[in-house]
């Protein structure tokens, strides 16, 4: 599920979200574990403001768990509260809860003693296309309430849904743009498969992908791929990956699109083990 955005669609996510925050205590930001600054809006601070918010780490499942630990830490220096889940099998979502209470907890007792009765807490799912938020929207809710993917042009009214007694959740998430004009983000996005292949150049990601890994994760690449070294180069690491799996064409020459097929295919569904695009250091740089 893509979604074009157009400058007419922004304002009007924007306007959405805006809305919505008027009905909730606090925002749970979506981010890919794997790319936690790529795949957040450009305008999110903005946008939130001064709500409350929980950062989740979602897809931590496919990020590396080194790299997450490290994110945590930044989030943590920066006073952000911030937490890795995966949505997919609920790992980490108990937390969501009582993280939430944390956070909320001056405001709550503000109300109780105003004599305001106690009240679940009412939350607002925040992310970019892909990111996972109909999943966790389901997971939290235990059964399908949400569809996965985009529902483009259909305006209901905000209905809300029960995560046990203490939390309530706006049935649909708010839906915001990545920052697309960087090219490197949108080859991340790319990368960890938020953007449909149809609209991208195919060849390009996987050159990114695979300069990426050489760099840092060289040993992965290695054993996947039978390589006694990785050559600096990366054409020439391209088309050893491409002898090494039979991606050549007649005349001996390397099939760079089946090659580019094959190595995003194997670093999404995590044949080269659990890999981070972006990590604290690579950011401060
Ligand atoms: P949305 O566009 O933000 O609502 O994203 P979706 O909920 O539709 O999820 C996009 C894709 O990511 C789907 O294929 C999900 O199965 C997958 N996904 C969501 N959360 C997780 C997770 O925590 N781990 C993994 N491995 N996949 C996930």
């Amino acid at each position: 599920m893509t979604i074009q955005w157009f400058p007419g669609h922004m304002a009007k996510a924007r306007r959405q979200v805006t809305e919505k925050l008027k009905l909730i205590d606090i925002v749970f930001e979506l981010v890919d574990a794997r790319i936690p600054v790529s795949s957040r809006n450009p305008m999110i601070d903005e946008i939130i403001s001064s709500k409350p918010r929980i950062v989740l780490l979602n897809k931590a499942d496919m990020a590396d768990p080194k790299a997450t630990q490290q994110w945590l830490a930044y989030f943590k220096e920066q006073g952000i509260h911030a937490l890795p889940i995966d949505a997919k099998t609920g790992t980490g979502m108990k937390q969501i809860v009582s993280m939430s209470k944390e956070v909320l907890k001056e405001k709550f007792d503000r109300l109780a003693a105003r004599g305001v009765k106690p009240r679940a807490i009412r939350a607002l799912i925040i992310g970019i296309p892909n990111v996972g938020k109909s999943t966790l929207i389901n997971r939290l809710a235990k059964k399908n309430m949400a569809k996965t993917g985009d529902r483009p042009g259909v305006t209901t009214a905000q209905q809300w849904v029960k995560v046990g007694k203490e939390l309530e959740l706006l049935d649909t998430p708010g839906i915001l743009w990545p920052k697309f004009e960087d090219e490197l983000v949108g080859l991340k996005l790319a990368t960890t498969g938020a953007i449909k292949d149809a609209i991208l150049n195919l060849q390009e990601v996987a050159f990114y992908a695979l300069g990426f890994l050489g760099e840092k994760y060289p040993h992965r690449l290695k054993e996947r791929y039978a390589l006694e070294e990785i050559p600096e180069d990366r054409v020439e690491l391209f088309d050893a990956v491409a002898k090494k799996r039979g991606c050549i064409m007649s005349g001996g020459w390397v099939d760079y699109d089946k090659t580019s097929e094959l190595l995003l295919r194997e670093i999404r569904s995590e044949k080269l083990g659990r890999l981070s695009f972006e990590t604290t250091e690579s950011i401060q740089q």
